[in-house]
Parts: structure tokens; C-alpha cells; sequence
């Protein structure tokens, strides 16, 4: 009998349906989903208006290639560009994480002729070639060299970026707040050190949001605090909440030409339609607010309960680091009080809540983390 490659270490749990911040398993038990399957569920389980448009959208198409007028792909970039602050951007849809990394690295090249990438320690961008290459995680780097063509910069470090970023880099790749890394915060005066060494030596900006972007950080994209603009930011995660898409963001400076990138199943019917309803949900329920209201309130009981190392994190993106690894804190998190939650490394707690989450959710999280609090 074919079985399924065992690369994902499993919980012996089976969710069997789900509705906003909560799943409920094959016995018919509720968990708290505080981890959104790694940021992943951005409005929430099973929203009515998503699942309506989806079934709509079922009934009349689901796919056709990117040979045909698909008029819903301009609906998504339209809505996208005004939601997120980009209206002047353009958008090339595919359909994952680490696919729009490698599409915004391939842009890149082609517009600056350049192959030099820099990137920054712990970063994590996927596990296509190009992604992979912008990572020094040694467990996800196969023998065979990807790494040629890529510096690593520590993470935050102006003068090491002003002077590792020359005339030779084609781009510069950085997640505004390192989500695997362990939620690392890139300053403000860091992504305004890189907008304007960019500019002097002509390498391209990448922001990589694939975790950090989509409301999750209080503003749709974390480099919206710093004030500077990105040349292309790329997206997947809460993009479809659940629905397989990804993306770039390209700034108007970029030219396209046909066959220039390109994709099977990159902005199908489906995906598009679920990245719609995902923007018209954010806008309609102020998520983006709720996320900074949530993201306050949760980090101010953290605060409270305290025992931790650091608290790191801006939204409902949050890093809470103790000085002890977290395996246990979590098991009884999630056997004793039935509440999902990620992790960076193996010392911090990783929150990537739905942006829908509410008060009661947060208190619910609180008050188990409170009788647990040294669970080393
Ligand atoms: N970039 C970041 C910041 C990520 O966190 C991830 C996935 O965790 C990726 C890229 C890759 O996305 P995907 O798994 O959809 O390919």
C-alpha cells in the first residue's frame, strides 16, 4: 500500500471541521486555533462570505489558463493595490510562498542583469532554489550549493548592510518580521538604511511577506511603519486563507514583457475568488484594526503574566521567548487546555493567530498561559 512520505512530525489530532478562531476534532472536541496553520488563516475558519463565493464561483468556474481574459485577477489587483496602499503597484499571481520568492528574485535579475543576492541570518523564504538560497537554516540546505550567489548580513545591522550591499547586488531580500527565525522585528531606521543604499547601487528591495504581510503586523504590510517603499513585495499565506495563492507586488519601475514569468496555475478562478472574499472581509470587518487592538491586548496580558525571556512582535505576530524550550509548554497548551500555537526554534512561542480573533479568544490563551507559565 502507498503511504505518505513522513516528513511532518504529527499530533495525533484530527480536525474534522472549523469555524473562526476554533477547530473541533473527529470526538467532537473544540481547540483554540491560535496558530492559523502557520499565519495561514488570516479572516478566520469557514467565514460565511468566503465559503459562499467559493461554492458560487465552483458552480460557474474553476480554471482556465493564462491565455484567456480572467477579469476576477484585475478585481484581486485592484482591491489589493487600494487595501494595502499600493494602487499605482502591479500584480503577478502564483501559487505559494516560495514561489513568489522566486519570481521576485527572477524579476530582479532580469531587470538589473545583476545574479549577487544579500540576505539576512536566520531568514526564511521557502524551499524552491532561489528561496532556499536566501536562507542559512542548515536544515533545509541539501549538498548540492545554492548558497553561490547569496551573502548573508546579520539581521538589523546598518553598517553591515551599507557595507555588504554594492553595485554588484541584483537584490535585497528581507522579511520585515522573521517568522521561523524566531519574530525578529527589522527596525525602522534598518529598512530605511536599505531603501537608501538601494537606491545609491541600483539593487532591488525585496519584502518578503509572506508571514508578516496581509494586516497580520497592524499595518498590511510591517515595512508600512517604516515609511519606505518596497521595489516588490511578495505574498501567499493569509492571501488566500487556506486557498493556495501566492504573489508579488511590483512597483511601477518594473516593465513587463510577455513570457517574462509565467505559471499554470497562478491566478485561477478559484484562488482569485478566495483572495477577494479574504480583502472584501478584511476591509468590510476592519481586520486590520482588530489585529492591532488584539495584538495589544494579548502582548499587555503577556506583559502581566510574565516569565518569559522576551516578548517580541508587533500585531498578531508574537514571539514570546522563555529561557527553557517550549516542547512542554505547548503539549500541555494543546492536550490540557486544547489551544494550537506555533513555535521559532525551540525556546519561543509563535502566535499567528486569525486577524478575526476576539477578547475572549485572547483571555482564553491568557489564563492558560498563567497557570503554566514555568512549564520548563
Ligand atoms: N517566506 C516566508 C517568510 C515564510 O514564512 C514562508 C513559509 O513559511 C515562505 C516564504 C514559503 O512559503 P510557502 O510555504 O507557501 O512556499
Amino acid at each position: 500500500m502507498a503511504d505518505l512520505f513522513n516528513v511532518y512530525p504529527l499530533y495525533d489530532i484530527e480536525p474534522v471541521r472549523a469555524s473562526g478562531s476554533y477547530l473541533w476534532d473527529a470526538n467532537g472536541t473544540r481547540y483554540l486555533d491560535l496558530y492559523g496553520g502557520h499565519a495561514v488563516i488570516s479572516v478566520g475558519h469557514t467565514h460565511p462570505h468566503y465559503v459562499n463565493a467559493l461554492t458560487e464561483q465552483l458552480h460557474k468556474i474553476s480554471f482556465y489558463s493564462n491565455s484567456v481574459k480572467i477579469p476576477l485577477q484585475q478585481e484581486l489587483a485592484e482591491k489589493l493595490g487600494n487595501l494595502s496602499g499600493h494602487p499605482d503597484y502591479h500584480l503577478f499571481l502564483c501559487n505559494s510562498g516560495a514561489e513568489a520568492n522566486e519570481n521576485a528574485l527572477k524579476l530582479a535579475s532580469f531587470h538589473t542583469g545583476r545574479t549577487q543576492v544579500v540576505a539576512f541570518t536566520k531568514s526564511f523564504h521557502g524551499r524552491t532554489a532561489g528561496a532556499v538560497a536566501a536562507t542559512d537554516n542548515p536544515a533545509i540546505i541539501a549538498p548540492i550549493n545554492y548558497n553561490q550567489h547569496v551573502t548573508f548580513l546579520p539581521f538589523n545591522d546598518i553598517d553591515a548592510a551599507i557595507a555588504g550591499i554594492t553595485e554588484e547586488t541584483c537584490a535585497v531580500i528581507i522579511e520585515g518580521i522573521q517568522g521561523v527565525g524566531g519574530i525578529h522585528v527589522a527596525t525602522d531606521d534598518f529598512w530605511q538604511a536599505l531603501r537608501q543604499r538601494c537606491n545609491e547601487t541600483g539593487a532591488i528591495l525585496i519584502a518578503d511577506a509572506v508571514q508578516c504581510g496581509y494586516g497580520r503586523s497592524g499595518k498590511f504590510f510591517s515595512h508600512q511603519f517604516s515609511g519606505i517603499e518596497a521595489d516588490i513585495i511578495s505574498m501567499a499565506k493569509g492571501m488566500g486563507n487556506g486557498f493556495p495563492i501566492g504573489g508579488i507586488l511590483i512597483s511601477p519601475k518594473f516593465h513587463a514583457t510577455y513570457g517574462l514569468l509565467g505559471t499554470t496555475f497562478g491566478g485561477n478562478h478559484l484562488a482569485c475568488t478566495a483572495a477577494i472574499a479574504v480583502l472584501d472581509i478584511m476591509r468590510n470587518e476592519g481586520l486590520i484594526e482588530n489585529a492591532v487592538r488584539m495584538g495589544d491586548y494579548l502582548m499587555d496580558g503577556i506583559r502581566q503574566i510574565g516569565g518569559y525571556k522576551d516578548l517580541r512582535g508587533r500585531g498578531l505576530m508574537i514571539g514570546i521567548e522563555y529561557d527553557f524550550p517550549v516542547d512542554a509548554l505547548r503539549k500541555s497548551l494543546l492536550f490540557e487546555h486544547k489551544q494550537f500555537t506555533g513555535v521559532a526554534g525551540k525556546n519561543t512561542i509563535r502566535l499567528l493567530p486569525s486577524l478575526a480573533i476576539g477578547v475572549a479568544e485572547c483571555d482564553m490563551f491568557l489564563k492558560a498561559l498563567s497557570l503554566n507559565k514555568n512549564n520548563a
